[in-house]
C-alpha cells in the first residue's frame, strides 16, 4: 500500500486533556527536579468514527523547551487545533503545512500532528511504525523491537549513582546515560569507570556548560564514552563546531536542533557526528521523517531521545525508534521505570537485548484508560490550575 492508497480521514474534533503524572523517580538534570510529569493528551476524532491520540509533552516551567503546559494549551485551543477541524488529509505530512502560519511551538504542533498519524494508522489498519515506513525506501521496513538505553539524572554521589547503574544493568538496560553538570562530570566518570569499565557508558550535558570550559571538557576524552550530549548552549550550533574538532568524543546534538536544515547545519559546520531526535523538539514526524532520511543518507549516527512520554507519546517514539535507520540505542526506557501505572496499557516491558518490542496493534498499538486519564486531569486542577485558570480542557466525554 502507497500512500497514495491510503484511506483518507476528517477531522471531526480534537479534545485537550490536561494531566499530571507522579514519577516513579524524579529525573534530576542541570535544570531542575519535579515529581510529576505534565502532558497535554490529544483525542482526535474522524468523522470516518475512528480516534487518534496525540500527546504534547510540554513541562511547567520552561526548563528544557520554551513551551510550556500553559503556551502548549493556549496555542493549540486558539491557533492550532482550528487549522485542522473538518479538513480531509490522506498523510499526517499534509499538517505541517496547515500550522505553517503559526511560527514555533513545536511541542504544541507535534501532539496534534502525532494524533493524526494514529488516527490515519489506526483507517489503515496499520501499526504506526509500518506507515512510517510507507514515507522511506525500501528497506526501511521497522523492526519488531527497538535498541532503548537508560537515563539516570544527578544522584548525591559517585556511589549512590554506581548503585543505580548496577540496577539498571541486572535489569538488562545495555547503554547507561548520565546526566552532567560543572562540578560533577570528572569525578562521576572517573568513578563510573574504575568500577565499570566496560559498560557502553554516555554522558548528556544539557548546555550547562561554554566554550571556555573546552580544555576541562577535553578531560571527558579519557573515558570511552559512546558520545557527550549538548555540552554548549541549548541555541547554539556555532560554539559546537568549535569545540567539537577539540574532542575526540563524539558531541552530539539534541536541544539545538529542530529541524532538518539544523541537521544539515550542524553536520556540515562539524558542531557533532551524532543527532539525538525528539520528535516533539522537531514539531512531529513529518519533520522525524526528513531528519532520518538526512541520517540515513550522510551515515549520521541517530537515536530517539525522550521527553518523559507517557505510554502515549513513548508508544509513538517507540514505533519510530524501531525503523533501522535509527542506528544506536533511543532513551525509551520501560514504563515501570517512570510510571506506575502509566496512563494506557498495555506497558512497555524490557527484554533482553536491552530492546522493548514495538506494540503490534494498529496505530501507536496502546488503549488510554478512561479511569486513569481522569485521575490524571484531576491531578492536574488540583496542583496546578492557577498556572493556566481559564484553560481547564474539554470534559471527557
Ligand atoms: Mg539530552
Amino acid at each position: 500500500m502507497t500512500v497514495a492508497e491510503l484511506k483518507p480521514v476528517t477531522i471531526r474534533s480534537v479534545q485537550l486533556y490536561p494531566v499530571a503524572l507522579p514519577l516513579v523517580e524524579r529525573l534530576g538534570t542541570s535544570f531542575g527536579n519535579e515529581p510529576f510529569k505534565a502532558a497535554i493528551l490529544l483525542r482526535l476524532e474522524t468523522v470516518e468514527g475512528v480516534t487518534g491520540w496525540g500527546e504534547t509533552s510540554a513541562e511547567i516551567n520552561p526548563g528544557y523547551s520554551a513551551e510550556t503546559m500553559g503556551t502548549s494549551l493556549h496555542v493549540l485551543q486558539e491557533f492550532l487545533v482550528p487549522r485542522v477541524l473538518g479538513k480531509c488529509v490522506r498523510s499526517a505530512t499534509e499538517i505541517p503545512p496547515l500550522l505553517a502560519q503559526v511560527r514555533g511551538h513545536p511541542l504544541a504542533k507535534h501532539g496534534l500532528e502525532a494524533a493524526v498519524w494514529d488516527a490515519l494508522a489506526r483507517q489503515n489498519g496499520l501499526p504506526l511504525a509500518q506507515l512510517f515506513a510507507r514515507y522511506l525506501p525500501a528497506g526501511h521496513e521497522p523492526r519488531d523491537r527497538a535498541l532503548v538505553g537508560v537515563s539516570i539524572g544527578i544522584q548525591p554521589t559517585v556511589a549512590e549513582t554506581l548503585g543505580i547503574i548496577e540496577k539498571r544493568l541486572a535489569e538488562g538496560y545495555g547503554r547507561i546515560k548520565l546526566k552532567i553538570k560543572p562540578g560533577w562530570d570528572l569525578e562521576l566518570a572517573r568513578g563510573v569507570r574504575a568500577t565499570l569499565p566496560d559498560i557502553t557508558l554516555m554522558l548528556d550535558a544539557n548546555s550547562a556548560y561554554t566554550l571556555r570550559d573546552a580544555e576541562h571538557l577535553r578531560q571527558l576524552d579519557d573515558f570511552n564514552l559512546l558520545m557527550v550530549e549538548q555540552p554548549l548552549a541549548w541555541d547554539d550550533i556555532y560554539e559546537h563546531s568549535k569545540l567539537q574538532p577539540q574532542m575526540r568524543s563524539d558531541i552530539c546534538l539534541d536541544e539545538s536542533i529542530h529541524s532538518a536544515n539544523d541537521a544539515r547545519l550542524a553536520l556540515e559546520l562539524g558542531a557533532c557526528r551524532i543527532i539525538n531526535l525528539k520528535p516533539a523538539r522537531v514539531s512531529g514526524y513529518t519533520e522525524s521523517l526528513a531528519i532520518y532520511r538526512f541520517c540515513m543518507e550522510n551515515q549520521v549516527p541517530l537515536w530517539i531521545g525522550g521527553l518523559l512520554e507517557t505510554g502515549v507519546g513513548r508508544a509513538a517514539n517507540l514505533a519510530f525508534a524501531s525503523l533501522p535507520g535509527v542506528t544506536l540505542p533511543s532513551d525509551i526506557s520501560a514504563t515501570s521505570r517512570y510510571y506506575d501505572p502509566d496512563i494506557s496499557e498495555p506497558a512497555f516491558e524490557l527484554e533482553s537485548g536491552s530492546r522493548i518490542r514495538v506494540p503490534r496493534g494498529p496505530g501507536i498499538g496502546v488503549e488510554v484508560q478512561p479511569d486513569r486519564l481522569q485521575e490524571a486531569m484531576q491531578r492536574w486542577r488540583e496542583r496546578y490550575p492557577y498556572r493556566v485558570p481559564a484553560l481547564q480542557g474539554t470534559p471527557l466525554s
